[in-house]
């Protein structure tokens, strides 16, 4: 498999080229996420089957220790709309999703997670509003009230501090559970900066878009892959990748 710039390494899986190009691509992260793929799979299935729209389901294996490999090889053979990817190591949630996201081949293409936190029942509406005009369709993640404390208050806190340092408003609950048109998506490839923030950029880019409401349950299975010093690294990497301020407090610092 060919990869360009900054699309990190590894293999594909699935067939690349049938005759006919799908309407819509689902792009998913799994990092360890074996034991609840096949769910999600069907889950997915029956919802997609409500859009009446031709789609791909493209897993994206980012460096696993277990079987989601496996899984994934399983599912394709399963089912020629879905496709693999596997990266040669673990790159992180969001080049995982970049990489998956470069290989779409959809005239739209939603990204969402392999936990069912993001519910493959709200797919249809997201399809929806795109059929309607919209040319992003963003998800706002309503919290489960026994949300942690920690959660809550680390998330509302960072997103107003990004939103303000920036200039670039995201709410909290907004997530990387959305829908983008070929043409936000291909302008969003041409960014050749390694690591983008995805959640970030996308809102930069100022498209008309519709924004949807989810209940986000409990993961289905295995506990959370987003480490706390993963959380922090992209917590950093979103406010410095989109505001000059840390720079110049570690200039200012480096001169004091
Ligand atoms: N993920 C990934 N690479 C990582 C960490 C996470 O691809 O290094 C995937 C993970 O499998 C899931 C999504 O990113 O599909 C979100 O991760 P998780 O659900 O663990 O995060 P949380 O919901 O706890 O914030
Ligand atoms: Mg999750």
């Amino acid at each position: 498999m060919n990869y360009q710039g900054r699309v990190s390494p590894g293999t594909a899986q699935g067939d690349p080229s049938p005759i006919e190009t799908p309407t819509l691509s689902i792009v998913i992260p799994a990092f360890n996420e074996a034991e609840g793929l096949s769910h999600l799979y069907q889950h997915l299935g029956s919802s997609l089957s409500e859009t009446a729209v031709s789609w791909e389901v493209l897993f994206v294996d980012d460096g696993s220790k277990d079987k989601t490999w496996n899984e994934i090889c399983r599912l394709c053979e399963a089912d020629g709309r879905v496709r693999g990817l596997r990266l040669s190591r673990n790159f992180g949630h969001q080049s995982a999703l970049l990489a998956g996201l470069a290989h779409a081949r959809g005239d739209a293409v939603i990204s969402m997670d392999a936990d069912m936190q993001h519910p493959p029942e709200l797919i249809p509406a997201l399809v929806d509003a795109w059929q309607k005009g919209a040319k992003i369709v963003k998800t706002v993640r309503i919290d489960p009230e026994d949300l942690s404390w920690f959660k809550r208050v680390t998330s509302n806190g960072y997103y107003r501090l990004f939103s303000f340092l920036s200039g670039v408003e995201i709410k909290e609950g907004m997530a990387d559970f959305r829908l983008m048109d070929r043409q936000v998506l291909d302008n969003l490839l041409q960014f050749k900066e390694e690591g983008l923030f995805l959640r970030g950029m996308v809102q930069w880019m100022g498209y008309p878009s519709v924004e949807i409401p989810f209940e986000c349950g409990p993961r289905f299975a295995g506990t959370t892959k987003y480490s706390l010093r993963k959380m922090l690294r992209l917590a950093w990497h979103g406010v410095s990748s989109f505001s000059l301020v840390p720079l110049r407090v570690a200039i200012m610092t480096g001169l004091v």
